[in-house]
């Protein structure tokens, strides 16, 4: 691992054996979080950009495991450490877990206890992962939440859950992971319920404090609007499958891979004619036990290739440093 990765992926598979079957919700996948930037994973739902974030948490549940890969990190002290060798409920996880690597959900209800306020909350988390006392820790709390933009903090920090907004919420698991000084942030689609505003905002305040702090992220999004804005590199996923990835710049202008280049076309342009249609993907992501052979993608492909696309796993074109795309049409001699 380069010294400016924090986390590297190599070939993650992660399964669910069903009754019904094996979903392969992540089948293979690589990728890497630079130190202090922002790595963008972008895909339809269903596509396993949030199977993937679980996954270097290690909070996959049964049913489901990984099966391969490796996803290394360079812990604080700078020792690579992988983490698919950890017992997923052991004492070393659970120590990078919440301290080192923090996450915050599209419904931070989800990961907040109803039935104790704010303030405890990130107290506790702060004496569990940084050993304060009860006074310090308080103190502590009521500073990460003046951070993140909570008004009469002191105040809030006796409020509990239910009696804050969503932007609120989601701005206190943001200072649940300041509080802990965590090194990366995972964020999987944390503005996605909330209003444009309210959803500018919290981006603002992320990549204002990733600055400030030098945190990466990993933010989860279907929006390629919020990708434009905050992604330093981006990863496009289809079916568990990395299929085009690099520095954002590139991806936007110039995006290989057709399903990539039809997400594209389905943004809405400020400049387009007034009766202009806007193009969507053609066909649904399919069901994930009837995953199509060859490239995934084949089924909705306008170039597809007849007996080579729905026949064999399209190879991995490398590109340029960090940007590769998996797709028939870029093997060598084609393109
Ligand atoms: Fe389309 Fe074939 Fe490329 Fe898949 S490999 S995206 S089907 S051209």
């Amino acid at each position: 691992m380069d010294k400016d990765t924090l986390v590297e992926v190599q070939d993650l598979k992660t399964y669910f054996f069903t009754d019904e079957g094996v979903v392969k919700a992540v089948d293979g996948v690589d990728f890497s979080i630079k130190k202090g930037k922002t790595l963008c994973v972008v895909g339809e739902s269903g596509c396993g950009k949030s199977i993937t974030a679980r996954s270097i948490m290690r909070l996959i549940d049964p049913p489901g495991r990984i099966v391969e890969g490796s996803i290394k990190y360079v812990n604080g002290e700078g020792v690579e450490i992988d983490l698919t060798a950890l017992s997923p409920k052991g004492q070393e996880i659970r120590k990078i877990r919440g301290m080192e690597i923090s996450m915050i959900f599209q419904e931070p209800m989800s990961s907040l206890s109803p039935v104790h306020t704010i303030g405890e909350q990130i107290r506790e988390s702060i004496r569990l992962h940084l050993g304060l006392s009860k006074e310090a820790a308080k103190e502590r709390t009521i500073e990460v939440l003046k951070e993140v933009g909570i008004p009469k903090a002191e105040e809030r920090y006796d409020n509990y859950p239910f009696q804050l907004s969503g932007g609120m919420r989601q701005r206190v698991m943001i200072a649940m992971a300041l509080a802990c000084k965590s090194r990366l942030l995972i964020a999987d689609e944390p503005t996605t319920a909330l209003d444009v505003t309210t959803q500018a905002n919290i981006l603002d305040l992320i990549q204002g404090l990733q600055k400030e702090y030098e945190m990466s992220v990993m933010f989860i999004t279907h929006d390629l609007g919020v990708v434009a804005e905050i992604a330093d590199d981006a990863v496009v996923m289809y079916l568990g499958k990395v299929v085009e990835r690099g520095p954002v710049d590139a991806i936007f202008h110039d995006p290989k891979h057709p399903y990539l280049i039809s997400l594209l076309r389905s943004i809405p342009q400020l400049t387009a004619g007034k009766m202009e249609r806007l193009d969507s993907i053609r066909g649904m992501v399919p069901h994930p036990f009837n995953r199509p052979s060859g490239c995934p993608f084949h089924p909705r492909c306008d170039r597809a290739i007849k007996g080579r696309c729905d026949a064999a796993a399209p190879p991995r074109v490398i590109l340029g440093p960090g940007r590769e795309v998996s797709c028939f049409l870029y093997e060598e001699g084609r393109s």
